[in-house]
């Protein structure tokens, strides 16, 4: 079964790659990576697959700024965007070999697949749809679906690394990659009936985006207090879902929205229930999306739900239940914005350290002084232990270990060091960190909504502190 697993990543890999490259306009520097890597396909001989670990071209950082530079006064002007770089990439020492090799043609696929792209959707606000496909294509948008439904069939840690790898090019793309794993397919998995996953899984892990309904208006961190409601027919077969959304993530894209809805308000967060919707359904209008500070090509929508028509076959699991499936899933969803966040923070240092061994001043690199050192090594510290708490949290999740404290926290730190670190990167790049000409502006940028979505800092510090009293107060 374990080389099932490597045979069929390695093959979903390279045809994946191959498809999206040849798809891709890619820089003329990436193509000449991705051939040269082309020995490596063997894909029978368990040392090729364990040692496909090539150091991967660094494509992404110097790719995106040759790509950044074209044209602007930069080029010209200031030493060039990353010159050779070397990832900073935290230790895995804990991973499994399959979790190695996931992290592998992720970070492949990120860098050649995303990497040119990041800037261009950001600017533009959009997901280039070149993306989304080949997300699927690879397999990352069910990673921990069952194979018999078309998923991965991985562990909760795979796909925790996906969300890393992703997020070390753009957290935006990562977004779109953890809805749609930690929390959609998970609550499918956990709470669907047969019914429901026979019918829903396929698309789920071959092209359909979906969308996690939970804030509205007036319902944000308290968000049980939601007002949209959703009535029975007379006959019992649909319910009549009635509300508007707020801040819906990867609406633009979405054909699937996981909707929670009261269907009795006298009984206050009992009466929430989760719903499965089909845009197809009718009913359904996606409003314009935000114009973000961050994470701009993320679409974030209003989605309203007006005589929106929906089987009663498609409520998830039980009636009444909804509020505690969000509850649940959120707290593992958390571990997931530490993984983002915490790519983030190691993207954004990969993006930038490289430039303090090019850039000169009273005649040594910038990077050489005593007093840039020990700002990077503290900052490549709290990455690595950025990192080590996120997965820490993943591990114990997996073992069925109690673990919502530890994911409050991976949440509550990992979104810390990911702003230290962002902030710090545009001061050491000095004039150009504050510039699109380096990545850093945007990591920086992107890093603001870990303290946000999922729950806020100040909602997990709440969360930590109510497990801390029930540990130790007497
Ligand atoms: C880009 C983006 C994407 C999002 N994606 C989704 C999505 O896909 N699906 C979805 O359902 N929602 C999504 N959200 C909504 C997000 O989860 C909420 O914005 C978040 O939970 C905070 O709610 P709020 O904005 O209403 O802030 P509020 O709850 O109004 O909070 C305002 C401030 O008050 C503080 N505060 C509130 N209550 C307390 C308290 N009890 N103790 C201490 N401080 C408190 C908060 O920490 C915050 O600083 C998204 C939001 C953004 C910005």
């Amino acid at each position: 079964m374990r080389m099932a697993y490597h045979q069929r990543l390695l093959a979903l890999r390279w045809r994946g790659i191959d498809r999206a490259l040849s798809a891709a306009s890619v820089t003329p520097a990436a193509t000449p990576a991705a051939t040269s890597n082309a020995g490596c396909r063997g894909i029978n001989s368990k040392a090729t697959a364990v040692g496909f670990a090539p150091p991967l071209r660094p494509a992404h950082p110097r790719r995106v700024g040759m790509q950044l530079g074209a044209g602007s006064a930069m080029t010209t002007t200031a030493p060039t965007c990353c010159g050779n770089v070397r990832r900073l990439t935290t230790s895995s020492r804990d991973f499994q070999e399959e979790e190695e090799m996931i992290r592998d043609t992720v970070s492949k696929f990120a860098a050649d697949v995303i990497g040119p792209r990041v800037r261009d959707m950001d600017t533009e606000s959009t997901m280039d749809p070149t993306v989304v496909s080949g997300l699927f294509e690879h397999g990352l948008m069910g990673i921990e679906a069952p194979e018999e439904f078309g998923g991965s069939g991985l562990n909760f840690m795979s796909a925790c690394i996906v969300v890393e790898e992703v997020a070390k090019v753009d957290p935006a793309v990562a977004v779109l990659v953890d809805i749609q794993n930690t929390l959609i397919s998970n609550m499918l998995r956990f709470w669907g009936s047969r019914e429901l996953q026979e019918k829903y899984f396929p698309k789920l892990c071959s092209g359909s985006v979906s969308s996690f309904c939970l804030s509205e208006v007036g319902s944000g961190s308290d968000a049980f207090s939601l007002a949209t409601k959703a009535t029975l027919s007379p006959d019992g077969s649909y319910y009549t879902i009635e509300g508007e959304k707020l801040w819906i993530s990867n609406a633009e894209q979405a054909e699937l929205f996981f909707v929670f809805a009261n269907v009795d308000p006298s009984k206050g967060y009992k009466g929430i229930t989760c719903f499965i919707v089909e845009k197809g359904f009718g009913g359904v209008t996606v409003g314009p999306k935000e114009d973000k500070l961050g994470i701009r090509a993320s679409s974030t929508c209003p989605v309203t739900f007006s005589g929106c028509e929906v089987p009663a076959t498609n409520v998830l699991g039980e009636v009444g239940q909804g509020y505690r499936y969000a509850i649940e899933i959120l707290n593992e969803g958390r571990i997931g914005i530490g993984a983002q966040m915490a790519g983030l923070a190691d993207g954004c240092l990969s993006a930038t350290v490289p430039y303090l061994f090019e850039r000169k001043q009273f005649g040594g690199f910038v990077g050489d002084f005593q007093g840039m050192q020990h700002q990077v090594a503290q900052a490549a510290t709290e990455v690595e232990a950025a990192s080590a708490l996120y997965r820490s949290a993943a591990r114990m999740k997996e073992a069925g270990q109690p673990f919502v404290k530890e994911a409050a926290m991976s949440k509550l730190y990992t979104s810390q060091v990911a702003e230290r670190t962002a902030s710090k990167c545009v001061e050491w790049l000095g004039g150009v960190g504050f510039t699109k000409a380096f990545l850093a502006e945007k990591f920086y940028r992107d890093c603001k909504i870990g303290a946000i979505y999922e729950g806020t800092s100040n909602i997990q510090l709440s969360t930590i502190a109510k497990i801390l009293r029930k540990d130790y107060a007497r």
